[in-house]
């Protein structure tokens, strides 16, 4: 105990995994990065790693020129940032993001994918407005459009898109990365969502619960409002019901499985 309120008072002290209560099993397990992971060498918290992937994803490799066209793809590190889960701890700022971008189009080259990164951020800044503007609405079932609807809530149904255990492949492969590593991309993020709120017509908070309870990216407004926009309840859209087509977008985004 006078050890626990010693460390408690030293400044630079780290609790470890174990003094917050996980047992050895929990470590190793969560020590562990799926190799088929988005992020293989594993996503390190702080701002120094942090600074590292915006540094290499700018200046060391110029990932930064083909963003524009690589960013609906869903697997491995480069095809998009990665840096929302830094974003969300804040241990990363967005304006220092848009700053090293217009940094990079002075001395490098300007293109439409310099432009596309900035303006994803411009869209996380506008969902914070918005969720500002409406307070606990992004929450309601019937949205921020306030459109009444009936929404199911099987828990078999739930049960299996939350495993992974749908039959369809790029829903469960989607599925199954989130559950193994707190990361799923974009593409993948509005098929799940689509599938959840209008092929299986359930709830849509099932699914932003259940993304906030796993993402390492979680965040309020950002988590929320794409789901009101999926589920077609978002005042953002005009509450308007964009259905993705599974089997289209598999053989679009997930040639190799769908072919
Ligand atoms: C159903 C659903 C739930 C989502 N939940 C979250 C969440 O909890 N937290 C979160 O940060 N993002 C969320 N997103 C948005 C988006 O999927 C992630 O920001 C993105 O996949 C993170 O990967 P990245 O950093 O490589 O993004 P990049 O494509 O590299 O984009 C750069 C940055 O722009 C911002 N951004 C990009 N797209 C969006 C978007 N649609 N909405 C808001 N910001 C965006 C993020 O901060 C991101 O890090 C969600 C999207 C959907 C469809």
């Amino acid at each position: 105990m006078l050890k626990e309120i010693g460390c408690l008072l030293d400044d630079n002290y780290m609790p470890t995994l174990a003094d917050l209560g996980y047992n050895k099993e929990d470590i190793e397990s969560i020590s562990t990065v799926d190799p088929r992971s988005a992020m293989p060498e594993g996503y390190r918290g702080g701002e120094t790693f942090a600074l590292s992937r915006v540094k290499e994803y700018t200046w060391g490799s110029d990932l930064i020129q083909t963003y524009f066209d690589t960013r609906n793809n869903m697997i491995g590190p480069n095809y998009s940032t990665k840096f929302a889960p830094w974003l969300a701890c804040g241990c990363l700022s967005p304006r220092y993001i848009a700053r090293e971008c217009s940094r990079y189009e002075e001395l490098r080259v300007k293109s439409k994918s310099t432009y596309w990164v900035v303006f994803e951020l411009l869209v996380r800044d506008y969902f914070r407005l918005f969720a500002m503007k409406h307070g606990d609405a992004i929450f309601y079932p019937s949205g921020t459009v306030k459109q009444k609807k009936e929404w199911d809530s099987n828990p078999i149904h739930f049960q299996a898109w939350r495993d992974g255990m749908t039959g369809y492949p790029l829903i469960d492969a989607n599925m199954r990365e989130l559950q193994a590593t707190g990361f799923m991309s974009n593409r993948g993020r509005q098929n799940v969502c689509s599938f959840l709120a209008i092929e299986l017509g359930l709830d849509w908070r099932l699914g932003a619960e259940y993304f906030e309870e796993v993402l390492l990216d979680y965040d309020a407004s950002s988590n929320w409002l794409n789901w009101q926009n999926g589920a077609g309840v978002s005042l953002c859209t005009g509450g308007r019901l964009n259905r993705f087509n599974i089997v289209k977008q598999s053989k679009t985004y997930d040639k190799v499985v769908s072919t």
